[in-house]
Order: structure tokens, then C-alpha cells, then sequence
């Protein structure tokens, strides 16, 4: 069997964090998000909260160094031990790297990154609904119009990398969140990554 050290990588509004989520749950694994660790530290007025904030809500990215600390003091942690899921981070080729180095001295590199493909009218359609949803600071037109384009710019590049390793599986995030989450399971377990 090989250890679920797992990344999820696609489009705002793909429906990472929610597919993510329920990976981690099924293979008992913490799911990392970094948005997440961001958005509870902005909601609970940390000092990183206040940090982070402005950057945020203007849909720029945290800087390296402090998103990196963030994410291996958390992969550090006991249960993140048999494996973790990774959602956001990371996010540009300077983080493959930081997070390649951390990895690589713990001899435990990532195992599978799940693609997640959506087209994009189908990504804004979500985020505008998630928007009405949720309401997220982030959330506003130029935000995600930023976002977006960061991610096609700095984050998608980094599939490039992943895909030389042989360890990337394209799954198509259309369809519903059971149907998308079974291609997952399938993707994996074609790996030998099973719950
Ligand atoms: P989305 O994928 O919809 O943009 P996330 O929850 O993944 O949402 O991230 C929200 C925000 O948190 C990002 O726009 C960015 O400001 C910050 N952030 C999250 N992950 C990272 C990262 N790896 N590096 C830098 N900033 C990050």
C-alpha cells in the first residue's frame, strides 16, 4: 500500500476543498487547506489573522516564507504521520520547492496530485452561488478576477512538475460531488492508495 501524502490542485470554484475534505476523511488523514488556517485566523483576530487579512480580501498571495512555516509546523504534527491531503498550498514553483525540500528531508514524498478539471464558466458560475452562500471577503469580482488569473499564471505551472514526476491524475470535477469523489477513489487506488 502507498501512504495517502496527497495534493489536490484546481481552479476557485473547482470544488477542491469540499472533495478534499472528503478524501481526507475517508483515508483518515488531516486535509491541510491554507485558506482555511488563513480564514479561521482572520475570523478569530490572531496576530497571522491581522497579517493576512488586507492580502486576502484583495485576492493576493500570503507571502512564501509564512505560508511555508504554516504548513510544515502542521505536517510536523502526529496525525499528519500516515499521510495528509494538501489543499492550497502549494500554490507557485517556490513553494514546490519549499515544500520539496521539507518533504525530502523527512523522506516522504507526496504520492498522488488530483487534478481537478473544470471548465471555467462552470468555476465562475460556482463562485458566484458560493459568494451569495457564504459571503467570503474574497469573494467579490475583482478578487476572483485576481485569483484567477494568479492561478492560471503561478499555480498551474506547478502541475508541470508533478506531471514529470508520474504522479498527477486528471479527474473531471464535473458532475455530482458523489460522482467526482468516486473518480478520486479510482484515480488513487489505481495507485495503490486505498482507504
Ligand atoms: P481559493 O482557491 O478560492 O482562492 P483558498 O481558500 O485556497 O481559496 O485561498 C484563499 C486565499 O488564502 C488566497 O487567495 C490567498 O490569499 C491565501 N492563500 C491560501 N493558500 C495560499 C498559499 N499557498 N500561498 C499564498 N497564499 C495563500
Amino acid at each position: 500500500m502507498t501512504a495517502p501524502r496527497l495534493l489536490i490542485v484546481g481552479p476557485q470554484g473547482s470544488g477542491k476543498g469540499t472533495q478534499g475534505v472528503r478524501i481526507a476523511e475517508a483515508f483518515g488523514i488531516p486535509a491541510v487547506s491554507t485558506g482555511d488556517v488563513f480564514r479561521a485566523n482572520v475570523k478569530d483576530g490572531t496576530e497571522l489573522g491581522l497579517q493576512v487579512k488586507a492580502i486576502i480580501d484583495a485576492g493576493d498571495l500570503v507571502p512564501d516564507e509564512l505560508t511555508g512555516a504554516i504548513v510544515r509546523d502542521r505536517l510536523a504534527q502526529d496525525d499528519a504521520a500516515a499521510g495528509f491531503l494538501l489543499d492550497g498550498y502549494p500554490r507557485n514553483l517556490g513553494q514546490v520547492a519549499d515544500l520539496d525540500a521539507f518533504l525530502d528531508g523527512r523522506d516522504s514524498p507526496l504520492t498522488a496530485v488530483i487534478e481537478l478539471a473544470v471548465p471555467r464558466e462552470e468555476s465562475i458560475q460556482r463562485l458566484s452561488r458560493r459568494a451569495a452562500e457564504q459571503g467570503r471577503a474574497d469573494d467579490n469580482e475583482e478578487a476572483i478576477a485576481k485569483r484567477l488569473s494568479i492561478y492560471e499564471s503561478e499555480t498551474a505551472p506547478i502541475l508541470g512538475v508533478y506531471r514529470e514526476r508520474g504522479i498527477v491524475d486528471a479527474v473531471d470535477g464535473v458532475g455530482t460531488l458523489d460522482e467526482v469523489f468516486e473518480r478520486i477513489v479510482v484515480a488513487l487506488a489505481a495507485r495503490g492508495i486505498t482507504a
